[in-house]
């Protein structure tokens, strides 16, 4: 796989992906990625790549044609000829697409993922509409720039390749995790066969040694050896955190009856420590 990076600062990432998975997959070649400097291709003494915004205003704007241009020089093909399946140009932007985990899934499938990231106010509009096939935000809120989140696009993505992690299921078994395949199904009445998350919901909460750790020690049914009891209290610790902080992810996820049962129980748990849950 193949990412582009169109920024006026291609040395925000030198570093960035020299750690860890990234590092790996792009010293195995599983992922190729390449930051090119907006400026080179203006055409100017002073590499202009911003203007005045139209109607007045605040700040400046990012011109069309040096990103035209830099995204020409990739040879990616135009926007009307191009194959979704197999590239993308993507414009980085606070009033993008949310970018979540199944839009990482997504990406992952594709050869070649172009990214522009902006600075100032913003990019001339033209660009999302002549050059870019979506625009993404990576959540709701304002950055200085796209090159952050291009970086944490690249890493989601990354990580999903085949190869990329240690083991093929670590990817699947995680937050978000939309492979709910290990799960029974919906109207099962059995405790779930897996250990995760995975059907959309948060992770469940992990320890490792010390066994106590500043008097707080280690759920005891984790150092038993009774894996169907783990995999029950896994499950309901996931359930509960996503319960507590992202109980939107409830409404579109595949839960057993068991799983229904469970979500009363903590609800009143909740109730009894005086917490409210939606
Ligand atoms: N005027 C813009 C607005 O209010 O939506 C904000 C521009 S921001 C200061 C500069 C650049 O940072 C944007 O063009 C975009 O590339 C990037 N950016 C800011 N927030 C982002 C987000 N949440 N997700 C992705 N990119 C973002």
């Amino acid at each position: 796989m193949h990412f582009d990076i169109i920024t006026i600062f291609p040395d925000f990432f030198t570093s960035t992906f020299e750690y860890g998975i990234l590092s790996r997959a792009r010293a195995t070649g599983l992922v190729n990625i390449a930051a090119h400097d907006l400026r080179s291709f203006t055409h100017d003494r002073h590499r202009t790549v911003d203007d005045r915004p139209f109607g007045g205003g605040e700040g400046m704007v990012l011109k069309p044609q040096p990103i035209f241009d830099a995204v020409a020089s990739l040879g990616i093909a135009a926007k009307s000829e191009r194959d979704p399946k197999r590239e993308t140009v993507i414009l980085l932007s606070a009033q993008g697409r949310p970018f979540t985990q199944s839009l990482a899934h997504e990406l992952s499938t594709l050869d070649r993922v172009v990214m522009v990231c902006g600075r100032y106010e913003g990019v001339d509009e033209r660009i999302n509409q002549l050059l870019c096939d979506r625009e993404i935000s990576i959540g709701d809120y304002v950055l200085s720039g796209g090159e952050l989140a291009a970086a944490v696009i690249v890493d989601a993505v990354v990580r999903l390749l085949p190869g990329a992690l240690g083991h093929p299921d670590s990817a699947r078994f995680e937050s978000f995790g939309a492979d709910d395949t290990a799960l029974e199904p919906n109207t099962a009445d059995t405790p779930p066969r897996t250990t995760h998350g995975a059907g959309g919901i948060l992770d469940y909460p992990h320890y490792t040694r010390p066994a106590d750790f500043q008097g707080i020690g280690v759920p005891e049914v984790l150092q038993g050896g009774n894996h169907d009891a783990i995999r029950l209290w896994r499950r309901r610790m996931a359930l509960r955190k996503t319960l507590i902080n992202r109980p939107d992810l409830l409404e579109n996820t595949s839960l057993s009856r068991q799983d229904l049962r469970t979500l009363d129980e903590i609800r009143w748990e909740l109730e009894q420590e005086g917490n409210r849950t939606p």
